[in-house]
């Protein structure tokens, strides 16, 4: 499932990851939701939501 920030409208989708933030792809939501930094706007997870 992909998360979109809900500031900037960002989407991380766990099939790729993110190369800018060494986020590997295969890399599950849960597994970094607790320190991820939007790389666009600077929020943090709880303004993510799923898509
Ligand atoms: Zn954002």
């Amino acid at each position: 499932m992909k998360y979109v920030c809900s500031v900037c409208g960002y989407t991380y989708d766990p099939e790729v990851g993110d190369a800018s933030l060494d986020i590997a792809p295969g890399t599950a939501w849960e597994d970094i939701s607790d320190s991820f930094i939007c790389p666009v706007c600077g929020v943090d997870a709880s303004q993510f939501d799923p898509e």
